[in-house]
């Protein structure tokens, strides 16, 4: 564990728009509403309370974008990672209806937030392309994905192995299909994270940034929060802290941390590309992510660097001597590139749920959280954020267009080191073997 707020350098901390002027925490304070994380996910929720003229403070141990919003590969992904069909399923017609309405239209709202408030992020509607690794997850996984959303009007792509690899710009043997959706996009994640923090100052929210949540506690029929030697209260929390919940204080809420397991993702990126062999790589400026459960991303920037992320050697802090497993995955890929040279290296936490969903709890009376985007949010949490910020101004559990559920711990969680590194083994073999068999018929 690392307790450091300095920003970790990363291509996109090289690159984003300045940071606003945030607060800090002087003295105590009040408010009606205190949100603990300024991550997409707590900036949306102060945003929309702040519209709602709420008074609203957020408190960021770092500053905004310092978690995995200021790190993540900024592809913009309409929808949750569980297929319509299985929503309905679990959630039954009219709640699963709801969450896929509401999660369908993420990227929509994201995009939209971005032009209201001319948050400059480099932000393009470029499509989100789901590449295959095998035919079994061809089928199972990408293809049912497509057929469920176009049986709800959505017109998704379906990308046979050549239109994969000339959409891609990649060998026709690394995918043996996709799909792409029209709807997703890419950005610059600090950028925006740093223009949402803006937007919601520009509505009325107070940032306290360099501010870490040191104790939750009950005080009355509000809360009292321990901010570097203060005090804050308020009426209600949220707490949208995410894969980060046990950086800065182990314990802040009972048995929170124990319903995820953060996962370190790492990510590298290349010099901007030239000549012939780049420009064959996403012409169309698309975000790839693939089937692999140990998945593999990429992207460019908007400068042509290749951005490519997956599973990470080591935890908060690489080198690019850690970055190997990547150089070989772009080489794979990519062959023309061969073995690129690397400009950044950086990583950062995926907050893993038991049930790979996201999650909202109100365990009791005054508070709200968030938590588990399981690798998918950069689009997702402006959406929960919106949903936070609805049942703090009162809205009913039940009318929520998303389950609020029971906080649902992982057993044997202290030994989750161990659980990861296990599964990861095994997830790399099932992986390799879908791979392995990956006979698709080639030109159909
Ligand atoms: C490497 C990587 C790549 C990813 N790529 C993609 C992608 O391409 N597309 C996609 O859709 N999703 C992606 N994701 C997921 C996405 O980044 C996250 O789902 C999203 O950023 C989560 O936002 P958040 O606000 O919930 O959490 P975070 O951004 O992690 O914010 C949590 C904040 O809480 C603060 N905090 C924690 N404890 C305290 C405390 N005690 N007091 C005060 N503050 C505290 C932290 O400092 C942090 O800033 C990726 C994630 C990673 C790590």
């Amino acid at each position: 564990m690392h307790r450091t707020t300095r920003l970790p350098e990363s291509l996109w901390a090289a690159t984003a728009i300045a940071a606003p002027d945030y607060a800090r925490a002087e003295g105590d304070r009040s408010c009606e509403i205190a949100i603990i994380g300024g991550g997409y996910t707590g900036l949306s929720a102060a945003l929309h309370l702040a519209q709602a003229g709420r008074d609203v403070v957020v408190i960021e141990a770092a500053q905004p974008g310092w978690g995995a919003s200021g790190r993540n590969g900024g592809q913009i992904i309409a929808g949750l990672r569980t297929n319509p069909e299985d929503l309905i399923a679990t959630f039954g017609d009219d709640l699963g209806m709801r969450m896929i309405r509401r999660m369908g239209a993420a990227a929509d709202v994201t995009f939209d937030l971005i032009a209201r408030y001319g948050i400059e992020c480099q932000a393009r509607r470029s499509g989100w392309i789901y590449a295959a690794h095998g035919v079994t997850p061809l089928r199972d996984v990408v293809e049912q994905r497509r057929r469920q959303w176009a049986a709800l009007g959505v017109a998704m792509e379906a990308l046979d192995r050549e239109q994969l690899a000339a959409r891609a710009g990649s060998d026709p043997e690394a995918y043996v299909g996709g799909l792409r959706d029209p709807r997703g996009g890419v950005l610059q994640p600090l950028s925006y994270a740093r223009g949402l923090a803006r937007a919601a100052m520009q509505e009325g929210a107070v940032i306290l940034a360099g501010a870490p949540a040191m104790s939750l506690r009950r005080e009355g029929e509000g809360w009292a929060i321990a901010v570097a030697g203060h005090t804050i209260r308020a009426a209600q929390v949220i707490l949208a802290s995410n894969a980060y919940t046990s950086v800065f204080a182990d314990r802040l809420y009972r048995g929170l941390h124990r319903t995820v397991i953060p996962v370190t993702s790492f990510q590298m990126a290349t010099p901007p590309l030239t000549g012939e062999a780049a420009a064959r790589i996403l012409p169309g400026g698309e975000g790839v992510t693939d089937s692999r459960r140990l998945l593999t991303y990429f992207r460019r920037d908007h400068t042509g660097r290749l951005v490519m992320g997956g599973r990470s050697p080591v935890e908060d802090w690489p080198s690019k001597a850690d970055a190997g497993l990547l150089q070989a995955a772009v080489a794979r890929t990519f062959p023309a590139l061969g073995r690129p040279s690397i400009d950044y290296v950086w990583a950062g936490k995926v907050a893993i749920t038991k049930d790979k969903m996201p999650h909202i709890h109100m365990p009791e009376a005054g508070l709200i959280y968030f938590i588990g985007c399981n690798g998918r949010g950069v689009a997702l949490c402006a959406v929960m954020g919106a949903l936070l910020a609805e049942l703090a101004l009162g809205k009913a559990p039940a009318d929520l267009d998303y389950p609020v559920s029971a906080p649902d711990q992982f057993a044997l969680h202290g030994l989750r080191r161990l659980g990861v590194f296990a599964l990861s083994r095994y997830y790399r073999l099932l992986d390799r073997m879908e791979a392995q068999t990956a006979t698709a018929p080639r030109g159909g």
